[in-house]
């Protein structure tokens, strides 16, 4: 062959393997204002609140609360971010607790942050956050109205979810209605490929939620178990960790030293590449007279030192807020094996 013909091909397959590789690195992520792909360079959010409304579903309504007045308190707190580089901000606030997707996409306008937004339904609570519809229909119709959501936009706005939200009382075995949403959480999944993010607590309800997505076949690498770090026996984190779920440790805006203890453990037990951290902080309460906000800012203030002071690389630190979040949270169909 040509020499310079074959120094073309070898280049050629050179530039083809870089672009495949990065390929494995680009994920799809729905926000407020569309989809876009993302690398693993930006950094995520991964579980914040702008607004959450603990009224109940019987009580709910939009007019609880003012935008301008919610914006104008809350703003400032997702503007501290910036110096941070946060790109992505995940707000798992679900339908009938305050889920309010024009909001955000006016946050996400005039802040400049993606932010993320969930279909789902919360069942935690003994059913406090769910409206009298759920208890007539069937998984399968729940899954049919979370997928409407995705196809054609929350009632009406267009804006569209980007995960998955759902919670379940912390039992084995899981409450009926508990385990009527993980069905359909599952079902949901297979057919949009969203990311399921489950409030969880103790590892207790972990179990029985990654039973039924076995039944549906859904790879537990689609589910977030949420406020993970509730659980005080750290083998667990390694048993959900062989399954090959996210364990999200997110309770930082009210915790410190027992998150630094668990990602301390899963370093050294090598699951840091299954682990997302947040603050699960904010946010607007409208039933609340005097605002009493929890900013997002303590991860950077003052977890990243002490990681540091641990042994925790760059890399490290880059893998729980950069790497972690865009591949939890990239949409595609993870079926079981
Ligand atoms: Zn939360």
């Amino acid at each position: 062959m040509n020499q310079r013909i074959k120094c073309f091909l070898i280049i050629a397959s050179l530039a083809l393997a870089i672009a495949c590789k990065e390929k494995t690195n680009e994920f799809f992520i729905q926000t407020v204002e569309g989809s876009l792909s993302v690398d693993t360079s930006s950094l995520w959010l991964s579980h914040e609140h702008l607004l959450v409304d603990f009224i109940g579903a019987d009580s709910i309504r939009a007019d609880d609360w003012d935008d301008k007045e919610v914006i104008h308190t809350m703003l400032p707190y997702l503007e501290e971010l910036k110096a941070y580089d946060v790109s992505f901000f995940v707000d798992p606030t679900p339908n009938y607790l305050g889920r309010a997707p024009e909001l955000l996409k006016e946050f996400s306008q005039q802040s400049g942050i993606h932010i993320i937004t969930n279909t789902g339904l919360y069942g935690a609570v003994n059913n406090k956050y769910l409206p009298e519809y759920v208890y007539e229909l069937e998984a399968k119709d729940l899954a049919e109205m979370w997928e409407d959501e995705y196809s054609d936009g929350i009632g009406g706005t267009g804006i569209k979810p980007g995960f998955i939200k759902i919670s379940v009382d912390n039992s084995d075995p899981l409450e009926d209605m508990d385990a009527k949403l993980v069905e359909a959480a599952a079902i949901t999944h297979l057919k949009t490929g969203l990311t399921i993010a489950s409030h969880t607590g103790a590892a207790k309800a972990l179990w029985p939620q990654l039973e039924i997505l076995a039944q549906n076949k859904v790879s537990p690498k689609a589910f977030i178990w949420v406020h993970g770090q509730a659980e005080s026996d750290f083998e667990q984190f390694l048993r959900a960790a062989q399954t090959g779920c996210w364990i999200s440790l997110d309770g930082l805006g009210w915790e410190l030293e027992k998150h630094l203890e668990q990602l301390v453990y899963a370093k050294k037990n090598g699951f840091l590449g299954q682990v997302l951290i947040s603050h699960d902080a904010g946010w607007f309460d409208p039933q609340k007279e005097q605002q009493d906000i929890v900013g997002y800012t303590r991860i950077f203030e003052e977890l990243i030192p002490r990681l540091k002071s641990e042994g925790f690389t760059t890399q490290d630190i880059d893998m729980l807020l950069k790497v972690n979040p865009a591949k939890a949270f990239g949409i595609r169909a993870r079926e079981l094996e």
